[in-house]
């Protein structure tokens, strides 16, 4: 296997030209810095127009994010954490998505300073899953209640798209019992078009690539070698992935290399050049992780850039307002007290009973292992557990895969959310996926929480829509499963 050989193939100088104006990429440093320069502790008045836009369910543009981040006042970020979780009713209702990560390999020829996977890492135990054990790993999962999963990749040969497609293909065949994954998720390297169009047929949900950072020069720093430094190359790696036919994209940041503010601006550009080629199809969901401890990888102590808890609240609360139509996911990175406050201010999916060391959800042994992990997990809970708080705050888990498998996707899911009718089709679907996961898997604690929480949401439903999931209710009970509106 020669690894120069392949690393040498994999970008296509052509594939990223066509996307630039006049030799430029869309995120202008110095323009974001001047933004975020101008628009210094804004008059109330102000802010307050820019809320009053965010709730009619438009997206804003740069200055208006700039000027809402740069606010100094406390009462009036408590305005923006209030409007922003409007926004999110108003979009999404009372409903959070779940899935779980699978990481299935992590051999990497990259030297991310940030990641534990790191090529030059030799504390990382290097291991790629065969066919047979992302089986065994998707079996575990199923039979935890999952129905969405996020396989994760590093960048090597030994992932290369022949491998993504087989073990994507080996989690769809999965079945335990009643259970099945109904939606996979991919989080891997750029690719160029070609292989992209396997992945769009393979039958991929969302292609998931994070910018990591937006600020070209610190981009260079961190990512010093291999084919990850090459910014533009991954800055429209959901651009390829939406002309090979993936319209369901997701972008992100990693939180703790540059300042906040910029990152989000970045962000907010990329949403911008998304919405500009595809006929006004902007991401799908933002991911926003924040920077988390690795074995032996000493940057993440030196960074100055870390993300405090607060400033991350308000990160959150603007995404929310600046992009309307857009899932924000937090990951179970984060710990329980963090998820539970930003859950209000915006989120609209998260991950449980998340493990990523490299086959540790069916291996006990390899659980405890740090060393197959790319980072540390802060919120540990199981499944059930999560579901059981999230129910007693009121929020309803839904399992929903029905939006990718009917064609809401891209254009069609997008006119739909900017139309702040996400909830119609959601929040029944949701009813009933939740219904599914409390007859088939949840503690008995659980099922009478979850059960409590349905009472309690039909009622919201419009009467046509709810005789139709009153009735689906009683079939699922019955044995059925898989109905959906
Ligand atoms: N190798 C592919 C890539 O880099 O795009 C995909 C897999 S990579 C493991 C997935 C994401 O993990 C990265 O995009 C990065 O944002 C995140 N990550 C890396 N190191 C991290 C750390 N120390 N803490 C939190 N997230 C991290
Ligand atoms: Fe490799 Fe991705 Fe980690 Fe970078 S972030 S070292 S590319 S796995």
């Amino acid at each position: 296997l020669n690894i120069e050989e392949w690393m040498r193939e994999v970008i296509k100088e052509d594939e990223i030209d066509r996307y630039l104006e006049k030799g430029q990429d869309f995120i202008n440093d110095e323009r974001i810095e001047e933004l975020l320069n101008a628009n210094r502790n804004p008059e109330p008045t102000k802010v307050r127009e820019i809320l009053a836009k965010s709730l009619s369910l438009e997206r804003l543009e740069p200055e208006e994010t700039a000027t809402l981040l740069n606010v100094e006042d406390e009462e009036l970020w408590e305005e923006i954490f209030s409007t922003a979780a409007l926004v999110k009713k108003k979009v999404y209702g009372d409903r959070i998505v779940t899935f779980a990560p699978l990481y299935c390999s992590n051999y990497c020829v990259n030297n991310c300073l940030y990641c534990g996977f790191r090529k030059d890492n030799d504390r990382q135990k290097r291991r790629r899953l065969t066919i047979e054990e992302v089986r065994k790993e998707a079996e575990v999962l199923v039979s935890l209640g999952h129905k969405r999963l996020i396989m994760v990749y590093g960048e090597h040969p030994l992932s290369d798209i022949d491998y993504i497609k087989s073990t994507i293909e080996a989690v769809y065949e999965t079945r335990v019992g009643n259970g099945e994954i109904r939606r996979v998720n991919v989080n891997a390297a750029p690719m160029d078009i070609s292989r992209l169009k396997v992945l769009k047929e393979v039958g991929i949900g969302t292609f998931q690539v994070f910018q990591e950072t937006y600020h070209h020069e610190t981009y260079r720093k961190v990512h010093p070698q291999g084919i990850k430094a090459n910014y533009r190359w991954r800055l429209y790696a959901l651009h390829r992935a939406q002309e090979a036919g993936i319209d369901d994209v997701a972008i992100g940041a990693l939180f703790g290399l540059y300042d906040w503010k910029f990152e989000v601006m970045g962000l907010l550009y990329h949403t911008i050049d998304l919405e500009k080629h595809f006929d006004g199809v902007g991401p799908h969901t933002i991911s926003f992780p924040r920077l988390e401890p690795a074995v032996n990888t000493p940057f993440i102590q030196e960074t100055r850039y870390k993300v405090n808890d607060r400033d991350f609240k308000r990160l959150v609360a603007v995404l929310r307002l600046s992009v309307p139509y857009t899932g924000l996911i937090i990951t179970a990175r984060e710990p329980a007290h963090i998820r539970r406050e930003v859950l209000q201010v915006g989120c609209t999916q998260t991950d449980a009973s998340t493990k990523i060391g490299i086959g540790a959800y069916s291996d006990r042994y390899q659980e405890q292992e740090l060393e197959r992990q790319q980072f540390m997990i802060g919120d540990p809970r199981s499944l059930d557990e999560v579901i059981r708080e999230f129910a007693e705050l009121g929020y309803l888990t839904s399992f929903c895969t029905a939006g990718y498998r009917c064609g809401r996707t891209g254009r069609y899911f997008m006119d739909i959310a900017k139309k702040g009718k996400v909830h119609l089709f959601c929040m029944p679907n949701a009813i009933l996926t939740f219904k599914e996961y409390l007859m088939d898997y949840a503690s008995p604690e659980t099922r009478k929480v979850g059960e409590e929480l349905i009472s309690k949401k039909l009622p919201e439903i419009e009467p046509q829509t709810r005789a139709i999931v009153e009735e689906y209710l009683q079939r699922i009970e019955k044995g059925e499963r898989d109905l959906r509106i």
